[in-house]
């Protein structure tokens, strides 16, 4: 079936695009992230809940340019307070009034006090570390087997992909990913696995007792790049309670999560505190913005200028305006209420139609994400994601939704993300095409 179901019919557009963008354009796209085989899919422009192709396809939108467009394409609201912006100038490398309204309806909706600005969810969690490490004057940092924080050296650190091949936790836990990572950063970072608060704590004794206590645990309060993995009842409670009893700063990485799952994220949803926030994401509006949030007492080496948090353009005017229209207009409570809706007929929808065709997965999701699993068994962690998620399956089903208009996110590890202009058609689409996969590879 992979080999009948092909991405070349109708996207030969795309194709002649990668020839001419390969002579300039390394590897023929902006970020490796953009990458698919067989060519990428080169896009047009977007509109609410679509996307065009050079082709002149029309998809629907679940892909959403990973999780950012969670307000649609050409939202209005966006779109009218960056148009008003525009003309009174778009960068001064100085402090606007949006920032300051954007950062007091984060500090609201988070519960965290004090905020600074980024231009993506790398420079967030990189600031985010760096801040952890001056506030304890320690080095280590923690994150999760598998887990994916953005681009900077101390967090490329045991990535599920490409690695999953390799058999051995304890070898791909300490394997770069990818290229000119220092060897010596890659020490200083110690993965554990999700959804196991023990074998947490049992290394942080481990490491305490090598003199090498960790800065910080960086997590995904849900982790959104094995698919949806959620965390298990109790798991995000017992990590802050070994993270205040070791005295260690815990920093909750909501780019993925954030404005995309309740008004307050997942420190909202799951009811649990950490020191420190990252976003960046469905925060700018589309347009690229990335914030860190925390504490008083932690965010007061950056006021006391003990951490240089810089940047020429955070909190850049056009960037304030479009997330402030993004919190003040867009992301309210009904927009909320119409993503549960939409995401919860979705996963319904795809767990009849799984007992239906008895299917080898499950139906995961929460606030705008979700994501069809194809596992025999609940993935918990990168372990059991390594261990049991059907490849084959997985790209067989982008394939196939790919080929009938629905743009699903690249990567056998993504998920949906809906927008607040998607309505039933999207979802009727989706389950259609779904139940024509299901139908087709049981038949
Ligand atoms: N953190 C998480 C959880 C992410 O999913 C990503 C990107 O996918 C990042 C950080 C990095 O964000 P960016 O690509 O904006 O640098």
């Amino acid at each position: 079936r992979l080999e009948e179901e092909r991405l070349d019919a109708n996207t030969q557009a795309s194709k002649h695009m990668l020839e001419r963008a390969e002579k300039h354009l390394a590897g023929g796209v902006a970020s490796s992230y953009q990458l698919r085989d067989p060519w990428p899919i080169y896009i047009e422009r977007g509109d609410g809940q679509y996307i065009y192709d050079v082709d002149g396809n029309e998809y629907f939108d679940f892909h959403n340019g990973f999780g950012a467009m969670v307000q649609g394409h050409n939202n209005p609201a966006i779109g009218a307070a960056v148009a008003k912006r525009f003309p009174l100038g778009t960068h001064f490398g100085a402090a606007t009034e949006d920032g300051i309204v954007v950062a007091e309806l984060l500090a609201e909706r988070w519960g965290l006090p004090k905020w600074r600005f980024t231009n993506s969810g790398s420079e967030s969690t990189m600031d985010a570390i760096r801040i952890a490490r001056a506030y304890t004057g320690r080095d280590t940092v923690m994150k999760i087997f598998g887990s994916y924080h953005g681009h900077h050296d101390t967090v490329m650190v045991s990535i599920g992909v490409p690695y999953d091949e390799i058999g051995d936790r304890e070898h791909y836990a300490s394997l770069p990913y990818g290229g000119g990572i220092p060897q010596a950063t890659v020490e200083m970072t110690i993965p554990v696995p999700f959804n196991d608060a023990g074998a947490m704590e049992r290394r942080i004794i481990e490491l305490d007792a090598q003199g090498r206590k960790p800065s910080c645990v960086i997590l995904e309060p849900a982790m959104m790049n094995l698919g949806v993995v959620l965390p298990e009842p109790g798991y995000l409670e017992a990590v802050r309670e070994i993270t205040n009893k070791y005295g260690i700063v815990l920093i909750f990485d909501e780019v993925k999560t954030g404005l995309t799952i309740a008004a307050g994220g997942a420190t909202e949803y799951f009811g649990v505190k950490p020191d420190l926030v990252t976003m960046a994401k469905s925060l700018g509006g589309g347009l690229p913005t990335g914030a860190i949030g925390g504490s008083d007492e932690v965010m007061r080496v950056v006021e006391d200028h003990t951490v240089y948090q810089v940047g020429t353009y955070s909190g850049n005017p056009l960037s304030m305006a479009a997330a402030r229209a993004n919190l003040e207009k867009v992301l309210t409570p009904q927009a909320y209420q119409h993503l549960d809706y939409l995401n919860e007929r979705l996963l319904t929808g795809s767990e009849a139609i799984i007992a239906e065709y008895n299917l080898p997965g499950y139906a995961v999701g929460i606030g705008s994400k979700g994501c069809v699993t194809f596992s025999p068994s609940k993935i918990v962690d990168y372990e059991s994601y390594k261990a049991t998620q059907d490849v084959a399956l997985t790209e067989l089903a982008w394939l196939f939704n790919m080929n009938r208009k629905i743009f699903m996110t690249p990567g056998r590890e993504e998920e949906w993300t809906l927008s607040v202009v998607h309505d039933d058609k999207a979802v009727d689409a989706y389950l259609e095409c779904f139940t024509e996969f299901a139908h087709t590879i049981t038949r």
